[in-house]
């Protein structure tokens, strides 16, 4: 008998988890996804239910969970900032408490365990691009601390780990992702520009539009992730992974606008707080230790998602 992979990916209903259980499968993994459904739907990942390798189990990772796997992805946690804001304690319960179970299951059954970290581990960045040498300039007390210090903690705890208990760890840091399946009032700024667009709604720019951000198409993200995870256990990173072709909010506007046929036209809206200025990842090590970059250009990912947005308001 065919001794399949067995892998957990939690937050694998998600945006991302979903792509990441999908590709699993189609490399013939056995894969458990486990949620809580807190800024996803079992719609994304519906169509996979079918397939006898998928397994979904509604969970929060903030309690105990009990399996038996090779691998873990640890993807659970709000990621949009007015999903993580909602209830911040409960987003930063999730990064540590549900990075301790994660971390506690992986070492019981000798799994190796992947996080999902974030360029938001750089909080503000006075470093620019950001290499992964560079130990950040976050604020611990303001809106985006529970997403930025839970996520920080979190990286904390995998080196300890490392260290202390011997686990094979890994340590992806995550720059702006999109694609389909993003949420569309998750008040991101691919999926609002988007959505605003096919509504024939104004575009809110917040600030003047010359804060930068750098995107990632999500089946780029995707492989980086498994290449990570695939690699040699000495390699813990953490590593960036992004697309670093930099661009303004305003210019990202007139990519959407460019795409589609809309009367929407720019508005300028308050700045959120804590919002940094630039965003580019130095993906360097990325390069050299696992041969990944991102290959798929802006406009070629922002029409996959466009279609998928068209696609998801035709069904309503
Ligand atoms: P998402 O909100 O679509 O997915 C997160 C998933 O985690 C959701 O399905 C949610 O229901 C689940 N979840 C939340 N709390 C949970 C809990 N306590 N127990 C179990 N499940 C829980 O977000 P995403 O964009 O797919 O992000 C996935 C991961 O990647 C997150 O850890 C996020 O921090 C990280 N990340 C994403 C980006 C990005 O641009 N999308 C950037 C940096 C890092
Ligand atoms: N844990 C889990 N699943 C397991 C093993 C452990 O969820 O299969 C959780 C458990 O709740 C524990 C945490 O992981 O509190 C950390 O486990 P660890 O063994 O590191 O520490 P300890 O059990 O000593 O607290
Ligand atoms: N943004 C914007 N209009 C929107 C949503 C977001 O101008 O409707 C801006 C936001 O202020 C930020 C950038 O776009 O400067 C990226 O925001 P997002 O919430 O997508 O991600 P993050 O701030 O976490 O990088």
């Amino acid at each position: 008998m065919l001794l399949h992979k067995r892998v957990l990916v939690t937050g694998g209903a998600g945006f991302i988890g979903s792509h990441l259980c999908e590709r699993l499968l189609e490399r013939g993994c056995e894969v458990l996804c486990v949620d809580n459904f807190y800024t996803s739907a079992r719609s994304n990942v519906a169509h996979l239910l079918g397939n006898s390798r998928f397994e979904l189990v509604r969970h929060d990772i903030t309690f105990p969970l009990y399996v038996e796997v090779d691998e873990i992805y640890n993807l659970a946690c709000p990621a949009a900032p007015i999903h993580y804001q909602r209830d911040p304690v409960q987003t930063t319960k999730t990064s540590v408490h549900g990075a301790i179970n994660m971390l506690g299951l992986a070492k019981r059954v000798k799994a190796k365990i992947l996080q999902a970290s974030t360029s938001e581990v750089y909080g503000s960045p006075e470093v620019h691009p950001q290499p992964e040498s560079y130990w950040g300039n976050v604020n611990p007390c303001g809106i985006r601390s529970c997403y930025d210090e839970g996520k920080r903690c979190a990286e904390t705890l995998f080196y300890d780990y490392n260290r202390q208990h011997g686990l094979r760890v890994k340590v992806a840091r995550i720059f702006n992702t999109y694609g389909p399946r993003m949420h569309p009032n998750d008040g991101r700024v691919v999926s609002n520009f988007i959505v605003q667009a096919l509504r024939g709604e104004p575009i809110t720019i917040y600030g003047d539009g010359s804060q930068t951000r750098s995107f990632c198409f999500v089946d780029d993200l995707v492989e980086g992730l498994m290449r990570l995870m695939d690699s040699r256990d000495e390699f813990i990173g953490p590593v960036n992974m992004g697309n670093p072709t930099e661009l303004t909010i305003k210019e990202l506007a007139e990519g959407v606008l460019d795409l589609l046929d809309t009367p929407s036209e720019l508005v300028f809206k308050e700045l959120p707080h804590d919002d940094p200025p630039r965003r580019k990842p130095d993906i360097a090590l990325a390069k050299r230790e696992l041969g990944w970059e991102p290959g798929i250009p802006l406009r070629e990912g922002l029409e996959k998602t466009v279609a998928y947005f068209k696609e998801l308001f035709a069904d309503v």
